[in-house]
């Protein structure tokens, strides 16, 4: 009897692959095993074993290849892994083979060079000399420092927790900054890994900082393993297969690539910052939310799951509402610091008034000086890097512009060029005007280069530094800003929204926001939600120790209700009257969006592709459809993008939806203009 085994290969066709296994092969084969496999034109491909059977392809006159080579005597994917995978393959309307590459260590991809202490059924190639190095060390990190005690709040609020898991495996955690939300998820991991079980705690990637694992590390020690995206793949790979040992890392502390990671009996899911729009991942497919990804591996293992924030997403916070989640609230910060102040500062009348110099205005520059005059620090938060969004020629008007993106070019002066922040290209700083020959060319707008700038202008003595991507391109630059900030040895800290989470530092007494209007005025029906999530957050790196922070917000729009409702913290207006709004449009979490994509070469064929998929989804889903219509950047790396947004009552049965998108994709990409297009789903899109 012939033993077949369907293969994923990490592509973007859909389905598994079938392959034969030959006789000495078949015996130790086992679904989540690597194989090599022949694919495409005399090339070898790495895959996974999905299934082993006996069933002959339906069409015989398919030939059927064999496996090379069995990569693994034990599986590095666990059968919950794979299904996990399937699901995000339906779920997300991608093919598993997306999956398994977003999901798998490059090196645990590649085929390995014959090593002679893999064979005799080993578990592949760990070492135990070769763990991976955690983050530099901050403070040394004393071992066995012992779990600070507990404050009444916070005890109450793990009692309620515990009560919510009761009923409920999702609780929420809706914690004000800096009430000790942390210190609560050590309590809950130190339970859980007493109690035998692995814990997965997930953060976004800019709050995975060495503050916050040495922290951890000082408690947990060895236990703990991290993840973490700027690591090289070689030690994610090792990471990997230490989990797949009888030794593996009780704790995981990892950004949204660890969700994929083996847990062998995991029971507790920790998703901190859970409202961050980092954990979706939007380019290439999956396009998965890590928090619900989680909330689905922690379901097939049996896990409770802690969802942790300051400022809910709306989609958890209803949820909780609803009954699905547990809700457990801690509105107090921790040692009765007060919340900040939390001041608006209206510029358009100070601008009118002729008060305002520069981007400061006279209550951020008093603020400011006070501060360091007392030997405190201060942070400056703007939400765009580089020195100025756009340059114009004030004669004639012409903007730089790149020619492969629908996008002007932002003014980096560090390093003497125009930028495109969609794809990358750039061109030097021009002299002139192409157009007119003008010289005068001059910048407009703000990027905290140019803060950075303007506050060595205004503060001479200042100690200043700048957080941003392309100050941090290295994980060592990165944890210098920040380490340097804790001791005290720089005064401000200008940054884009690095600076808005994670960081505790004890010293800063004043935030400075220096225009909200960037973040408020975006057309995005989340633009409200998304402001009140970066302010409440920025605002809160403010007083978190001793003394009550100030926090100056700068806009033009002083007269919005939802600034008043940042003012007085206050998120459950601000959610009523938002959801109202929702509610009223038909938006989440009213409604489930997928945006449809296409994309090609030419802005003709885009067009007619658009029309004709419009069309052929209309016929199905009627007015659910809505566009197609131009994204926000209609042309990125020189392919033209148009949008459909499909706005899907909850009633709806979903499997029969992306059944019946998948087919209209494969129709459409059967015609002959059309065959050089992409299609693509964005499910829950964010
Ligand atoms: P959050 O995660 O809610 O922002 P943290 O857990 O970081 O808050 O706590 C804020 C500050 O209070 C930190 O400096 C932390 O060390 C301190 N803290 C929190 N809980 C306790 C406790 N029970 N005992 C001592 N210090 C605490
Ligand atoms: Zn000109
Ligand atoms: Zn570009």
């Amino acid at each position: 009897m012939v033993t077949y085994a369907d293969i994923i290969l990490p592509v973007p066709l859909q389905g598994l692959f079938t392959y034969t296994l030959p006789d000495h092969l078949a015996s130790q084969a086992q679904a989540g095993c690597r194989v090599i496999v022949p694919f495409g034109n005399k090339r070898t491909a790495t895959g996974i074993i999905a299934r082993i059977h006996q069933t002959p392809p339906a069409d015989p006159s398919i030939v059927v290849k064999e496996v090379v080579e069995m990569v693994d005597a034990h599986p590095v994917i666990l059968p919950h892994q794979l299904s996990l995978w399937q699901w995000m393959a339906d779920y997300y309307l991608c093919s598993i083979g997306e999956v398994f590459k977003a999901a798998v260590p490059g090196k645990l991809k590649e085929r390995p060079t014959p090593d002679p202490s893999r064979k005799g059924g080993e578990s592949s190639g760990f070492k135990e000399d070769d763990t991976a190095p955690a983050f530099p060390s901050l403070t040394g990190g004393v071992r066995g420092g012992s779990l600070p005690l507990l404050s009444p709040a916070q005890s109450t609020a793990i009692d309620s927790i515990r009560m919510a898991w009761r009923e409920h495996a999702v609780c929420l955690l809706h914690g004000v900054t800096s009430s000790g939300k942390t210190e609560i998820y050590m309590h809950l991991i130190a339970e859980a890994i007493s109690q035998g079980q692995q814990v997965l705690y997930l953060l976004p990637e800019i709050v995975l900082t060495s503050q916050l694992t040495d922290r951890l590390q000082t408690v947990f020690g060895e236990r703990l393993g991290v993840y973490h995206s700027k690591f090289t793949d070689k030690v994610r790979a090792e990471v990997w297969q230490r989990q797949l040992t009888s030794a593996p890392y009780d704790i995981i502390v990892g950004v949204r690539s660890s969700v994929f990671l083996p847990f062998q009996r995991l029971g507790l899911v920790i998703v901190d910052e859970e409202h961050e729009v980092n954990f979706k991942q939007q380019d290439p497919a999956p396009r998965y939310h890590a928090r619900n990804v989680a909330i689905m591996m922690a379901a097939r293992a049996g896990a409770r799951v802690l969802l942790g924030t300051a400022t809910p997403s709306f989609e958890s916070y209803y949820n909780a509402r609803t009954g699905k989640y547990g809700l457990v609230r801690l509105s107090e910060r921790f040692g009765q610091v007060a919340l900040p102040e939390v001041e608006i500062v209206d510029t358009k009348e100070l601008r009118r008034k002729r008060l305002m110099r520069g981007v400061f205005s006279p209550p951020l520059l008093e603020r400011m000086n006070q501060s360091l005059s007392a030997g405190q620090q201060v942070i400056l938060f703007q939400n765009l890097r580089g020195y100025a969004p756009h340059i114009t020629c004030h004669v004639c008007g012409w903007v730089p512009r790149c020619p492969h993106c629908d996008v002007s070019l932002v003014k980096h002066a560090a390093d003497g060029r125009m930028t495109c922040h969609y794809c990358g290209w750039s061109t030097s700083i021009p002299e002139q005007c192409p157009n007119c020959g003008d010289t005068q060319l001059r910048s407009h707008g703000y990027g905290t280069e140019r803060i950075e700038d303007e506050v060595r202008k205004v503060f001479p003595e200042a100690r200043v530094a700048r957080m941003d991507m392309d100050t941090t391109r290295t994980r060592r630059a990165y944890e210098d800003i920040i380490k340097r900030f804790a001791r005290g040895e720089t005064d401000i800290l200008v940054g884009t929204q690095m600076v808005t989470k994670g960081l505790d530092f004890e010293n800063v007494s004043v935030v400075g926001i220096l225009s909200a209007d960037t973040l408020l005025n975006q057309s995005d029906f989340r633009a409200y939600e998304r402001s009140f999530q970066m302010l409440s957050q920025v605002a809160g790196r403010a007083g978190r120790r001793s003394q009550r922070g100030h926090v100056l917000l700068q806009t033009m729009s002083a007269h919005l209700p939802l600034l008043q409702q940042v003012v007085t913290d206050d998120f459950e207006a601000m959610y009523r009257e938002q959801m109202a709004e929702r509610r009223n449009f038909a938006y989440p979490p009213f409604t489930r969006l997928i945006f449809v994509y296409v994309r090609h070469r030419h802005q003709a064929d885009v067009e007619l592709l658009a029309r004709e998929a419009a069309l052929r989804l209309r016929q199905v889903l009627g007015t659910r459809v809505l566009g197609p219509d131009e994204p926000p950047v209609a042309r990125i790396a020189g392919q033209y993008l148009r949008r459909m947004m499909l706005k899907l009552e909850p009633q709806l049965p979903l499997g029969r939806v992306k059944a019946m998108l998948r087919q209209v994709r494969q129709e459409l990409l059967t015609i002959k203009t059309f065959t050089s297009a992409h299609i693509y789903f964005d499910v829950d899109p964010l």
